[in-house]
């Protein structure tokens, strides 16, 4: 599924790429503002979906920062419908440092939305419709960005909040069982999320949260198969070396999976 991306640009070597059915979305918004206000209400749903897409790339660059802060190499960065994905090539498995790294991204929305806040008037503000304005635009991105902190910080690994919950359990437990139990109650949140919004009729955050279970359950998988990887190649060199030569090396690691966040 990662196939079909269009690569945009490099941030501190970073590639920013789009997935192909990000132009299907910004197609979907265009013509949905046409439908509205004609040729204006497509330009202001097109600019709010870039904006919006910006503060995706913004939480990214907020792990991804820390990250090579920390020594980390990431990858690319890679918008999709459901939002946005920073792949590392390595990662820490320090709780401290994951923690730090995780908060980076939902500090960055509250950042924005700290900015916005005293600039944009919030008193006509209307939930529904699309923005037809410069104000209806930042109004839309202030609460964007306070609901994209937030529900990042749900503890539904892989989700910002899970992978710090699985940091903390980190601390005390061994870190494949650590991740166990943080995949275990985000599918258990996961759940129960995708039930409320089929009951309340909301399909696409059940689908968000439908991606969000899968995407838990595959990178436990992946984490299982590194430490199965790691206990062969050291009771290989146990074997090799039969004296007092200990293996001090770890074996090549696939990288990380991405890191999902929020979409529209
Ligand atoms: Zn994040």
């Amino acid at each position: 599924m990662f196939g079909w991306s269009i690569n945009l640009f490099r941030i501190r070597g970073i590639q920013l790429a789009v997935h192909a059915s990000f132009l299907l979305l910004l197609a979907w918004y265009a013509y949905n503002g046409f439908q509205d206000n004609g040729i204006a209400g497509m330009i202001w749903n097109s600019v709010t979906l870039v904006l919006f897409f910006a503060c995706v790339v913004l939480h990214e660059l907020g792990h991804s920062f820390t990250g090579m802060h920390y020594g980390m190499k990431i990858r690319r960065i890679l918008l999709m419908p459901i939002g946005g994905a920073a792949q590392f090539d390595s990662i820490t498995r320090q709780p401290k440092q994951e923690i730090v790294m995780t908060l980076a991204g939902p500090a960055v929305n509250f950042v924005l939305a700290a900015i916005l806040w005293p600039i944009v008037d919030m008193t006509h503000w209307s939930p529904d419709g699309s923005p037809a304005s410069i104000l209806e635009v930042g109004q839309y991105l202030l609460v964007a960005n306070i609901v994209m902190g937030c529900f990042n910080l749900l503890p539904v690994f892989p989700m910002d909040g899970g992978r710090i919950l699985r940091a903390i359990l980190a601390i005390k437990l061994p870190y494949l069982r650590a991740t166990q139990v943080a995949v275990n109650i985000g599918k258990v949140l996961a759940v129960l999320a995708i039930a409320y919004c089929l009951y309340i009729g909301n399909y696409l955050t059940a689908t968000v949260f439908t991606f969000i279970f899968i995407a838990g359950n595959a990178e436990y998988r992946m984490i299982q198969r590194q430490e199965l990887a790691q206990a062969h190649w050291e009771e290989m060199m146990r074997h090799l070396a039969r004296g007092p030569v200990a293996a001090t090396e770890p074996p090549l690691l696939e990288p990380k999976p991405p890191q999902w966040e929020l979409g529209p």
